[in-house]
C-alpha cells in the first residue's frame, strides 16, 4: 500500500514537472509570452537576478532529505524523478523549474495570496520572509515546503 502511494506520488511529480517542458518556469508564472525555453539567467522577465539567487542560496535541507539541493526535485524510489545525486549539475534534468516557479509564484500577490490560503503557516509576503516556511519541516505529505508549493501551483495548470 505505502509503496504504490509513493510510485503515485513519483508519477504525479513527473506529470507536473512535464507541464514545464520546453517552457521557462518564471516566464509562465508571471504571463509572460514567451515560451520558449531559457535558463533563468536569459530570463527577460527576471528583473533582479541577484535578489533571485540570493533566495536560492538561502534554500535549505536536512541532510539526507532526498531531494537535489541543485535543481530541487527529489530523487524518487529507484531515480524515478532525478539521476543518483552527484552533484553535478548536468544531471538535473529539470534545473531551472521548481525554484523560479515558487519565486514567481512568491511575487505575483494574487498568487501569493491563494498560496497562504492553501498553506495558512506561510508567509510569503516576501522572499525573504517565505524561507521560514519553506526550509521549514514539511508538511504532511510532501518531501518540502517548496515542492508543496511546486506541486500546489502546477496542479492547477
Ligand atoms: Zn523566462
Ligand atoms: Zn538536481
Amino acid at each position: 500500500m505505502l509503496i504504490t502511494l509513493k510510485v503515485l506520488y513519483e508519477h504525479h511529480f513527473a506529470l507536473q514537472l512535464s507541464k514545464f517542458d520546453g517552457k521557462c518556469a518564471y516566464c509562465s508564472l508571471l504571463g509572460a509570452e514567451t515560451t520558449s525555453w531559457h535558463t533563468i539567467k536569459r530570463c527577460p522577465a527576471m528583473t533582479d537576478l541577484g535578489a533571485y539567487f540570493n533566495w536560492r542560496k538561502r534554500l535549505q535541507y536536512e541532510t539526507e532529505c532526498g531531494i537535489c539541493y541543485i535543481c530541487h526535485v527529489p530523487q524518487g524510489r529507484d531515480s524515478m524523478l532525478h539521476k543518483r545525486f552527484n552533484g553535478k549539475p548536468e544531471d538535473c534534468a529539470y534545473r531551472d523549474v521548481i525554484a523560479p516557479a515558487v519565486y514567481g509564484l512568491i511575487c505575483q500577490p494574487s498568487l501569493r495570496q491563494k498560496a497562504e490560503d492553501r498553506f495558512p503557516a506561510a508567509d510569503l509576503s516576501t522572499p525573504a520572509k517565505s524561507l521560514d516556511w519553506i526550509n521549514d519541516k514539511p508538511i504532511r505529505g510532501y518531501q518540502s515546503n517548496l515542492t508543496a508549493l511546486f506541486l500546489w501551483y502546477a496542479e492547477q495548470m
